[in-house]
C-alpha cells in the first residue's frame, strides 16, 4: 500500500507507529537465542594476546586526500589504538576489545601472550613478489665480506656441511675490488669440492669463480672463446655467461625448496600472504603439493604465467580455483604489457626524454597475447598486467575496456596493472571508471629516483608513481615489493610510502612528495586494500570477530611513528606473526 495514502489516515498512521515501535523494541533487546547463552559459559579461546596497542582498521576509509574518517581514533594528538587485546578460536578472531573481557575467554589451556605496549595490526599482505627467487637467493652462499679465498671457502663448508654429490653450489658476493691483486683460480675450489660443480659470483657480478666440474658442465676448455664482453682468465678461468647458462634447471625438490625458503622468510618478517606475481606449470604444481601438505608457511595467492601456454591453455578450460581455507588461491593471471623504465624498454606516448626516436616496446612486439588473456578473463580469472609506460599503461586499459564490451561480465573481476608507474594525466579516472586496481611499490619510486627523470622529463614525471593522483582519482590501490628486486622489509615499505625517502632518509624533503600517502592509507595498502585485490576483504586485513586470526605483532607503533617521526619506522622490529590462529614466527626470544 503507497505510504502516502496511509498517512492521510489517522488510524492507519498510528497503526505504523504502533509497529515501529515494537520494532525497537524489539531490536533493544537480545534476541533468544543470545539471552539462552548469557549464563552459559563463553567459548574459551586458544589463545590470547593481553596489553597491546591494537588497530584493528574496523573503521571507515580515509578520503582521497588521506583524512582520517570521524569514526577513527585520530584526533590532535595524533593516532590512538582502538583495542588492547584479542581473544582467538579456532583460526578465528573471537574478540577484539578491552583485556578484561578478552581474559573472560580463558579455560585451562588457553594461551595467554602480554605484549606488553606492542603494536598489532591486520597481517600484511604483500600483493606481488617471485618468492621462488628470494628462496633461491637464500639458498645461495653469501660470500659478501669474505676478505680472502680461503674464507669464502670456509664459509661454503659452514652452509653446506652435507650436501648430495653433484649438486650445484652456488655463490655469490666476494669482492673483486678486494681479491684484485689475487684472482683465485680453480685449483683451491677443486681441493675443497670435487665432487660438485662450484659457481661463485662477485659482488658486482662482473667475474665467476668457478671450479673445474663446473667448467666442464659449461663446456668450458682452454681455447673457448670468450662471450661478448667477456674474459675468459686461461688457468684462472672467469667467464661470466657461459657458466650461469650451464647452471641446469633445477628440480622438483629444490623448486619446493626454494618456495619453502622464501615464504618461511616471509613469515618470519611478519607477512601472513603473498602474491606470487607469475607462476608456472611447475610452481603451480608445487604450491599444490605443499597446500595438500599443509606445509605453506603463509597464505600463497598464485597468478598464473601466461608465458606458460600450456598451463594458460590448461587453466582457461578449468577456470578458477579458490580454497575454502584460503590457503592457496588460483584465481589470477600475471600478463606483461611492455618493459621496463631503466632499460628503456617500457613503452612511452612519446620519445624517451634521453634518447630521441625511441619510444620503447608494448603489446604484441612484447609478446602481449590478447586472445589467451581474453579466454582466462571469460573462464573468470582476475587479470594482472604488467605495465610501466604511460602508453604500456594505456592500451593496456584500451584492452581492458574492449574485453568490457565483449564480455561485460569480467568488468566485476578486479583486474589489476602492475607498476602502473607512468601515466598520462587524462588515464588516472580511467582506472576508477574501469574498477582497475593499480599494485604499486613505494620502492620502485625511490630506487629509480637518480635517473627516472632523464627517462622522462620534468613534465611526466609528475605522472610517475603517482599514489596521491591514483587516490584523488578513486582509484583501489595495493602496495607491495616486486621482491626480491626491492626489499620486502615492511617497515621500508611504509617509510618510503609515507616520505618518498630512500632508507637513507634522501632525498630530506622527498621526491615528489605531493605523491606521498599517510600512514593509515600506506598501512591500508598493505592489509584491507591488498584482502580485496585477492577477494579476501571478508576475511581478511582488518582485526574483527569471525576474521582469520591473520596478524602482525611489532615492536613500534607505526600509526604514531609513522605520522609523527616516519624516520623512525626504519628502526622497527617485528615480534610476531600470526596465521589461521597459530604463531608461525616469534622473535621475541622469549
Ligand atoms: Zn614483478
Amino acid at each position: 500500500m503507497p505510504a502516502k495514502k496511509l498517512l492521510t489516515n489517522y488510524w492507519g498512521l498510528y497503526f505504523i507507529l504502533g509497529l515501529l515501535l515494537a520494532s525497537c523494541s524489539k531490536n533493544s533487546s537480545h534476541p533468544p537465542s543470545e539471552r539462552t547463552t548469557a549464563h552459559t559459559k563463553p567459548p574459551s579461546a586458544d589463545l590470547i594476546f593481553t596489553d597491546a596497542k591494537i588497530y584493528s582498521l574496523n573503521w571507515g576509509e580515509p578520503d582521497s586526500n588521506g583524512l582520517p574518517a570521524k569514526n577513527a581514533l585520530h584526533d590532535h594528538a595524533g593516532w590512538h589504538a582502538d583495542a588492547d587485546a584479542l581473544a582467538i578460536k579456532d583460526g578465528q578472531i573471537l574478540y577484539v576489545g578491552n583485556n578484561a573481557e578478552a581474559l573472560g575467554f580463558k579455560n585451562n589451556t588457553t594461551r595467554i601472550v602480554s605484549l606488553n605496549g606492542a603494536t598489532i595490526i591486520p597481517g600484511v599482505i604483500d600483493s606481488h613478489v617471485h618468492i621462488e627467487e628470494l628462496g633461491a637467493i637464500l639458498n645461495h652462499v653469501n660470500l659478501i665480506g669474505t676478505p680472502t679465498p680461503e674464507d669464502a671457502i670456509m664459509r661454503i663448508h659452514k652452509q653446506f656441511p652435507t650436501i648430495a654429490d653433484g649438486s650445484w653450489i652456488i655463490g655469490q658476493g666476494w669482492d673483486e675490488g678486494t681479491w684484485a691483486n689475487h684472482y683465485p683460480n680453480k685449483h683451491i675450489l677443486d681441493k675443497a669440492f670435487p665432487n660438485h660443480p662450484v659457481v661463485l659470483k662477485s659482488l658486482h657480478g662482473f667475474a665467476v669463480w668457478a671450479n673445474s666440474l663446473a667448467l666442464e658442465k659449461a663446456h668450458i676448455v682452454s681455447g673457448t672463446p670468450a662471450p661478448i664482453g667477456g674474459k675468459i682468465l686461461t688457468d684462472k678461468t672467469g667467464a661470466t655467461t657461459l657458466l650461469l647458462d650451464a647452471i641446469p634447471v633445477i628440480s622438483e625438490q629444490q623448486l619446493q625448496n626454494n618456495l619453502i625458503n622464501g615464504l618461511s622468510r616471509m613469515a618470519r618478517d611478519g607477512f601472513v600472504a603473498i602474491h606470487q606475481a607469475g607462476a608456472d606449470g611447475a610452481q603451480i604444481k608445487a604450491f599444490q603439493r605443499l597446500n595438500s601438505q599443509h606445509k605453506l608457511p603463509v597464505r600463497v595467492y598464485a597468478m598464473l604465467s601466461v608465458r606458460d601456454h600450456k598451463l594458460a591453455q590448461q587453466w582457461a578450460k578449468r577456470g578458477p580455483l579458490t580454497d575454502d581455507k584460503g590457503w592457496l588461491d588460483i584465481r589470477s593471471v600475471k600478463a606483461f604489457y611492455d618493459g621496463a623504465l631503466g632499460s628503456r624498454g617500457a613503452r612511452l606516448l612519446e620519445d624517451y626524454s634521453d634518447m630521441p626516436g625511441h619510444k620503447g616496446v608494448s603489446g604484441d612486439g612484447y609478446g602481449f597475447d590478447g586472445q589467451v588473456v581474453k579466454s582466462l578473463m571469460a573462464a573468470g580469472f582476475q587479470i594482472a598486467v604488467h605495465a610501466i609506460g604511460d602508453a604500456g599503461n594505456r592500451e593496456t586499459l584500451n584492452y581492458f575496456e574492449k574485453i568490457y564490451q565483449l564480455l561485460p561480465q569480467t568488468r566485476q573481476q578486479r583486474n589489476r596493472i602492475e607498476h602502473a608507474q607512468v601515466v598520462n594525466p587524462d588515464d588516472f579516472v580511467r582506472f576508477k571508471s574501469l574498477s582497475i586496481i593499480a599494485s604499486m611499490e613505494p620502492h620502485h619510486a625511490v630506487e629509480d629516483m637518480p635517473w627516472a627523470e632523464k627517462r622522462l622529463g620534468a613534465e611526466r614525471i609528475k605522472g610517475a608513481y603517482a599514489w596521491r593522483s591514483m587516490r584523488k582519482a578513486g582509484v583501489r590501490l595495493t602496495f607491495n615489493s616486486d621482491l626480491p628486486g626491492s626489499t620486502h622489509s615492511i617497515f621500508s615499505g611504509l617509510h618510503a610510502a609515507v616520505t618518498r625517502q630512500n632508507d637513507q632518509s634522501q632525498p630530506a624533503e622527498g621526491w615528489h612528495k605531493e605523491q606521498a600517502l599517510t600512514i593509515e592509507e600506506s598501512i591500508r595498502a598493505y592489509t584491507n586494500w591488498a584482502a580485496y585485490a585477492e577477494f579476501r576483504e571478508k576475511q581478511t586485513g582488518i582485526i574483527k570477530k569471525d576474521y582469520w586470526a591473520d596478524l602482525t605483532i611489532m615492536d613500534i607503533d607505526p600509526f604514531k611513528t609513522g605520522e609523527q617521526s616516519p624516520e623512525k619506522l626504519l628502526q622497527g622490529k617485528i615480534l610476531m606473526t600470526i596465521i589461521d590462529g597459530k604463531i608461525v614466527s616469534d622473535n621475541t626470544g622469549h
